[in-house]
């Protein structure tokens, strides 16, 4: 069986109200949810520790970003295992702001995967084309290679704690949505590269992200090889990302 996840990146937003009045609202409405969803809320990590409190073990919680190293002279870095020891059970990796924004490769996003793991933190690994890449016609081999790059340190033992989230660039904060079907093949796409590794593929949960809302959740979600969403902006509304969790069949 593969977890169904609905994560909400809420990038660098936020505040101390926020924290307090979105987590507890989120909190109780999904409390009647018996869909199975896994929540999980990704907020600055000045917040975490809020986010945690307030979450009170019914939401997980986890990082938007981690170092490559695991303790040192790297002012402004947290660690892998600083999320971890701050409540936290998830890591972003590879997200496409990072890897676009502030230039992190493959090779960072492979090593910041091992560490993740290492310090028993699921990781969340982001993927995802440009629209110059899928208008080339590229859009899967693109994929397949930061799929492969990116889990190729993986341990025989550390499937269970690998998600990855299919995010088309394009779509992220856009509005624009990849079709449900476009979603689905990406998907299918990425568990033959699994598949192909010789990981568990069938276990390993992919979720699709860029500009998931309350009215298009439910047909991605419908999809065979989709088990869940990375929410950015519609996270930031306690409705809105209740409404996404509800939309999981
Ligand atoms: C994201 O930040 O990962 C994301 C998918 O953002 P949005 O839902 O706003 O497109």
């Amino acid at each position: 069986m593969r977890r169904k996840i609905v994560a909400g990146n809420w990038k660098m937003n936020g505040s101390k109200d926020l924290v307090n009045s979105l987590v507890g609202q989120i909190r109780s409405e999904l409390a009647s949810l018996d869909n199975g969803v896994e929540a999980v809320i990704i907020p600055p990590a000045l917040f975490v520790g809020d986010v945690v409190r307030q979450a009170d073990g019914q939401i997980a919680v986890g990082v938007q970003n981690i170092a490559c190293w695991d303790s040192g002279a790297y002012t402004g870095e947290i660690s892998a295992g600083m999320a971890k020891d701050s409540g936290c059970g998830y890591s972003l990796v590879g997200h496409s702001e990072r890897r676009q924004l502030f230039g992190e490769t493959d090779e960072q996003v492979s090593v910041k995967v091992v560490k993740a793991l290492a310090s028993g933190l699921d990781a969340v690994i982001c993927v995802g084309e440009t629209l110059d890449e899928r208008e080339a016609g590229k859009a899967e081999d693109v994929v397949s290679g930061q799929v492969r790059k990116a889990v190729s340190e993986v341990g025989a033992g550390q499937w269970q704690q690998v998600v990855i989230a299919y995010e088309p660039v394009w779509a992220i904060g856009t509005g624009k949505t990849a079709t449900a079907e476009d979603a689905q093949a990406m998907h299918a796409a990425i568990r033959a590269v699994l598949k192909s590794l010789g990981a568990p593929a069938d276990e390993i949960s992919l979720l699709y992200g860029g500009s998931v809302k309350a009215d298009n959740a439910a047909a991605l979600f419908a999809q065979p090889d989709i088990d869940g969403g990375l929410i950015g902006g519609a996270s930031l509304n306690a409705e809105d990302f209740v409404s996404i969790c509800r939309a999981m069949p």
